[in-house]
């Protein structure tokens, strides 16, 4: 069998986190009533006319300069027409011949070392609505909630060839854009959305094979497993002799396969021409200058800043800004004058483990950099031992408490009284008269276990080495 390499570029799909639509002024509130976000404009109603929402613009220009593009000094609309009920002008503006941003790439780290994603072009354009289909009516209804709501479109070069490659690339977007403010970018809501298009060819042929584009795609791991799957069906239809049909096809991630859902159209099918409606864009200098000037702190300029500033390591800081919402938490919680170091190792420790763990998304913790500081201060006045102030973490990490009170209420306050601890110790000495006859037989071992037994009777808040050390004394003196 010849071997084969894939070709995969993406067209990712970013609802702006403007607050109101890209040609009214409905409101994008996620979550309302049916139809309640909705006027005439973006119901398609006769004789009403868009208006562009300067904001759209905006933050179209701010990621294509995040991106390395150019920046469209002229563009324009256009309008794409088909039919379906979500879309009830019978066509969607958006911008074929004259994109806002073309040309631009971005760096991404997969696998071995970096590589350059080249991106084409991106975008502005409109969302069309929703239909619900209701099987038990037999009836299907439509909420024009999302109808009009912005979006810009970010097409790549086919330049990625492997799954690890697509996702390194589709978080390095999700980072970037997250930190200008522009989408939160949620696969699993649909803020951020992704069509995957996919040949394959036989390694050193220069020429494309026939591409599918496969949408559907809600999650990395549903990604991760449409690629294989889809390089392993067009590979065996080679082999077999037959034709890969340019088509877009569904992915249906319980069942772990794609089906065909129409074949592939090209541009020519949607008859698109200039819309008519809006006039051509005309951006100055002086305003990318703006938005350039106005650019906040991207995760580049934070690792440096963490390193010179809070004396971290490059790898924490790489670790930390990976996420706005980690770099948030950190900064909050050094400013209440926690120490960079451990509010860094509590950050890509526990929580890193337990986001993972419960598989969670970044943008949704919960953990108060109040709450987490507090919490770096009892561990260090010694109120608590490590182990305790992980199990106290987790309760931040899950229902934010006040570590203090909790430590209080649960009595989980590490016993360092050394009164009390011999006193204790001595207890368990008594019940234990075996392990300490092994011990003074010369198995020093035996310790092991009266250590266990002594933080158990102090419900793990003993501090270990204190134990240690208190029973090496108490059994040395022991048999004298
Ligand atoms: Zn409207």
């Amino acid at each position: 069998m010849a071997e084969y390499e894939t070709v995969i570029g993406l067209e990712v799909h970013v609802e702006l986190a403007t607050k109101t639509k890209i040609f009214c002024g409905c409101s994008t509130k996620f979550g309302a009533r049916p139809n309640e976000n909705t006027c005439p404009v973006c119901m398609g109603m006769p004789g009403t006319l868009p208006v562009l929402n300067k904001k759209v613009v905006e933050y179209a220009i701010a990621v294509g300069l995040a991106l390395n593009c150019d920046i469209s000094r002229y563009s324009k609309f256009d309008r794409k027409n088909y039919f379906y009920p979500d879309n009830p002008q019978n066509y969607q503006i958006s911008q074929l011949y004259m994109p806002i941003c073309t040309n631009g790439f971005v760096n991404v780290t997969a696998g071995e070392g970096s590589k350059k994603i080249r991106i084409h072009e991106i975008h502005m354009e409109e969302d069309a609505g929703k239909l619900i289909h209701d099987d038990e009516e037999d009836v299907s209804l439509i909420d024009y909630n999302r109808a009009g709501v912005p979006l810009i479109e970010i097409v790549s070069e086919p330049d990625m060839s492997n799954a690890e490659e697509v996702i390194a690339y589709l978080k390095k977007l999700k980072t970037v854009i997250g930190y200008l403010g522009a989408s939160d970018c949620k696969l699993q809501e649909g803020s951020m959305r992704a069509d995957v298009n996919l040949s394959v060819r036989p390694v050193g042929k220069k020429e494309l094979g026939t591409r599918t584009e496969m949408k559907n795609l809600s999650s990395f791991r549903a990604i991760s497993r449409a690629i294989e799957n889809e390089k392993k069906r067009q590979i065996k239809l080679i082999e077999n002799g037959e034709r890969v049909i340019q088509q877009t096809r569904h992915w249906d991630d319980k069942k772990g396969e794609s089906y065909s859902m129409r074949s592939k159209e090209d541009a020519m099918d949607y008859r698109y021409f200039p819309e008519p409606d809006l006039m051509p864009l005309i951006i100055s200098e002086k305003w990318i200058d703006e938005i350039k000037a106005n650019e906040p702190e991207m995760a580049e300029q934070k690792i440096e800043r963490y390193i010179l500033q809070f004396n971290i390591p490059r790898y924490d800081a790489e670790q930390i800004t990976s996420e706005k919402k980690f770099t948030e938490i950190f900064e909050e919680t050094v400013d209440l004058g926690a120490n960079p170091k451990k509010v860094s190792n509590w950050i890509m420790g526990e929580t890193m483990r337990i986001l993972k763990e419960e598989k969670d998304e970044p943008e949704n913790l919960n953990i108060s950099p109040k709450h987490l500081a507090k919490l770096i201060e009892i561990v260090d006045n010694n109120t608590i031992n490590s182990s305790v102030a992980k199990d106290v973490f987790l309760q931040v990490y899950k229902n934010d408490v006040d570590p203090e009170v909790f430590v209080r209420e649960n009595s989980l306050a590490q016993v360092s009284d050394a009164g009390e601890l011999e006193g204790i110790i001595l207890r368990i000495l008594s019940e234990n008269p075996k392990s300490v006859g092994d011990y003074m037989a010369g198995k020093k071992k035996a310790i092991g276990f009266l250590v266990g037994q002594t933080m158990k009777a102090t419900k793990g808040t003993a501090d270990p080495a204190m134990v240690n050390k208190l029973l090496t004394k108490l059994l040395n003196g022991y048999g004298n």
